[in-house]
């Protein structure tokens, strides 16, 4: 088959037209009967590389799948696809798998899906049918040195003697050189062509705050993105209880899971979660595996992870869609002392506390944070990434050499005996209980920064530490001893950089705002999107994606033809989904193309007629847009519009002259006076956008 027939299948089939980085190589290989290992990170595409092969070929695919609910997400998008595949294993009904098994038989499925316990039930009529090959996912769970180890997958290794014509191929995040050579040798497939791809997730945006006041940053980070789902990933399961319970007081939707909950509990707030019921789980560990749900839009770590490995493989749960997402970790140096301790008497303790040192380092990191963590899994990269916050805003220095001075000559006159906190209140005279038992009160550097706020002198010691002119000793209850670059700091007039702590919003400006409020349109797509997933009993994602919906937003096709050339647009959802799309479509598309004849669009008047009504009915924006099920920002576009189309609009005790004054002399100092963005960025995010909006308005229509 020519690269063309292959474009061709994979438009018809899953409505792209193009393949994502490395698809095509491995395609290729397996096409050509070579077995094949393709090392890929989450949301490349691992799943394509073996279901366009396997319709690409005569015959069955067989795939084995660690999870019931990887497998089912799986085999409900191919089926939305058009493609006929079904999934097989212990928990089904029997007569369910009879079915199952008889559509095997008669040759009547293009891919079967199967957990490897349940492989040796499949085996007779796998024998007798035409293989066209076998794929074996989430590959890291044949490796003991993997961390999702899964026995039943050592016992693989016989489908290459049973099947010596089939090509295997074995995919897995999981990168690691043991790893990698484990899967080889146990699916008995040395020779393999190893597609090893870049671990970069170019749109995750990747920002570390302190962990300070963290409720209220969550709380801001999530009011300003209500359309949007994601995971906070906490340390302990009462951590994830109380956090949970208070935002649910804060009127928002979320679920606390951990692994002390009953596995059907656990299995509803996951499912809750994939079908949009639960926008937000707040979780320990024990949350993701089994989730392939493609428009996960933020993860947030409460506390810094473990390992760089763990905090990837989380956030990398986000975004999966490739649209944009956003990775936030807050860290406390409480979080360091704590997961120290849990190192503490472990077998592999010097290996732990390595790795959390790595850990520490990119949370502390002034640099390009994406080139630091490909640099950690052997990757280098000489371009900073522009997506993450140290890009954003670079940090800046002062001269830090006398605060420096004065830690390490506090440092050395507690005798090196005393943890951060302590030197601190020492720096800062406080006089507590733990300074006066000792005696600290009476060193020559008491209160010598007794003008420094304490959390901005912890973080200035902890940047010393991070610099190596100090050291911590966990073991030793977090002492801090000096080492021979303090010596230079204290006696040979060492120049000391420190950056400046941003305070309130860090780092943020970019992707951690509000983000721009969802048009009218998309509102209505995703609506309609989450009622057919109702009605089909699948995930909104597996509908369509957000991609695609934001295609929709952006292209208003207004036939079967434009929608069909959608990305994400097969035969088969063109036919199933396309005419009830473009129905919507159509209402918003009408006043764009009619507009040059009439300035008066149809829909858009009435929708507005309907917002004006229950305002001059006296209901506020927020009731209005409960009543007709639209965002308030949606209602205000309308106010303003129909001010704006000459109706009469009473804004009274919306707004007042000096907000107004505000808006009116930003207008030369924003960055972009043509986009709300830049004004609400310009009130550090304070003005909401539709007092912007309004104002603006008012300003030009006085
Ligand atoms: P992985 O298993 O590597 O984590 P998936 O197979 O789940 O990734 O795919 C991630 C997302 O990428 C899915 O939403 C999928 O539809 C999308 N995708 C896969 N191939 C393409 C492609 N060629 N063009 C556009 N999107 C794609
Ligand atoms: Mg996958």
């Amino acid at each position: 088959m020519n690269n063309t027939e292959l474009l061709g299948l994979l438009k018809k089939h899953f409505g792209f037209s193009g393949f994502l980085v490395g698809q095509q190589e491995i395609i290729s290989d397996l096409l050509a009967g070579k077995d094949t290992l393709a090392i890929m990170p989450t949301g490349a595409g691992k799943s394509l590389c073996y279901q366009l092969p396997a319709l690409a070929l005569k015959g069955t695919a067989i795939v084995i799948s660690p999870l019931i609910a990887l497998m089912k997400d799986q085999v409900d998008a191919l089926r939305a696809n058009g493609i006929p595949a079904a999934y097989y294993n212990s928990t089904q009904p029997p007569a369910h798998q009879q079915e199952t098994l008889a559509r095997l038989k008669d040759n009547a499925l293009d891919l079967i899906y199967v957990a490897p316990e349940s492989l040796s039930q499949l085996l007779p009529i796998l024998n007798s049918i035409p293989l066209n090959l076998v794929a074996v996912d989430e590959a890291h769970c044949i490796s003991s040195w993997g961390h999702d180890f899964r026995p039943a997958y050592t016992q693989l290794s016989h489908l290459k003697e049973t099947f010596p014509g089939v090509p295997i191929i074995a995919l897995t995040a999981t990168a690691d050189k043991p790893t990698q050579e484990d899967i080889k040798i146990q699916l008995n497939i040395p020779r393999a062509a190893v597609h090893l791809s870049s671990f970069d997730r170019k749109n995750i945006y990747l920002e570390v705050r302190p962990g300070i006041n963290r409720i209220n940053q969550i709380l801001n980070f999530i009011k300003g993105r209500p359309h949007e789902g994601g995971i906070i990933y906490c340390l302990s399961r009462k951590g994830t209880e109380k956090l949970a319970d208070k935002l649910n007081s804060k009127g928002y939707n979320a679920a606390a899971y951990h692994a002390g909950l009953l596995p059907e509990d656990r299995a509803k707030i996951q499912e809750d979660f994939i079908n949009d019921r639960t926008p937000i789980v707040v979780a320990t560990i024990a949350f993701g595996m089994g989730i392939d749900k493609s428009n996960v839009r933020w993860v947030i770590h409460y506390n810094m992870p473990k390992n760089i490995e763990g905090y990837y493989q989380e956030i990398g749960r986000s975004g999966r869609d490739g649209l944009p997402s956003t990775a936030l970790m807050f860290y406390s140096y409480a979080d360091v002392v704590q997961l120290a301790q849990f190192a503490q008497g472990s077998t592999k303790e010097e290996y732990q506390l390595a790795k959390l040192e790595r850990m520490k380092q990119f949370a502390e990191a002034l640099n390009c944070r994406r080139r630091m963590l490909l640099g950690y899994f052997g990757e280098h990269v000489y371009k900073d990434c522009g997506n993450c916050d140290n890009c954003n805003v670079p940090p800046e220095y002062l001269d830090g050499t006398i605060i420096a001075q004065k830690v390490c000559s506090a440092v050395a006159r507690l005798n090196e005996k005393e943890s951060v906190n302590t030197v601190v209140d020492v720096l800062r005279g406080s006089k507590n209980a733990h300074v006066l038992n000792k005696g600290h009160e009476k060193i020559k550097t008491f209160g010598a920064a007794s003008d420094m706020p304490w959390l901005d002198l912890q973080q200035y010691i902890i940047q010393l530490i991070n610099q190596g002119i100090l050291e911590v000793h966990f073991h030793q209850n977090g002492r801090l001893t000096l080492t021979p670059l303090a010596r230079q700091v204290l006696y040979e007039g060492r120049k000391v950089r420190l950056a400046i702590l941003v305070k309130e919003n860090p780092k943020n400006k970019k992707n951690s705002m509000e983000t721009e409020p969802e048009s009218e349109l998309l509102q209505h797509l995703k609506n309609l999107r989450y009622a057919i997933a109702k009605e089909d009993s699948i995930p909104a994602y597996i509908v369509f994606s957000d991609a695609t919906l934001k295609a929709m937003e952006k292209e208003v096709p207004h036939d079967m033809d434009e929608f069909s050339r959608l990305k994400g647009v097969g035969e088969a959802k063109l036919e199933k989904y396309g005419a009830r799309f473009l129905a919507i479509l159509k209402d918003f598309d009408q006043p764009r193309r009619t507009q040059k004849k009439t300035n008066k669009p149809k829909k858009q008047v009435s929708t507005l007629l309907k917002t004006l009504e229950l305002y001059d009915d006296g209901h506020g924006i927020e009731e209005i847009a409960q009543k007709r099920g639209l965002a308030i920002n949606t209602i205000w576009g309308h106010i303003i519009q129909l001010s704006e189309n000459g109706e009469h609009i009473d804004f009274e005790g919306l707004i007042d002259g000096d907000e107004l004054e505000k808006i009116a002399n930003a207008r030369d100092n924003v960055e972009d006076s043509t986009k709300l963005k830049s004004y609400y960025e310009y009130f550090n995010e304070e003005m909401p956008y539709w007092k912007l909006r309004l104002g603006l308005h008012l300003l030009m229509n006085p």
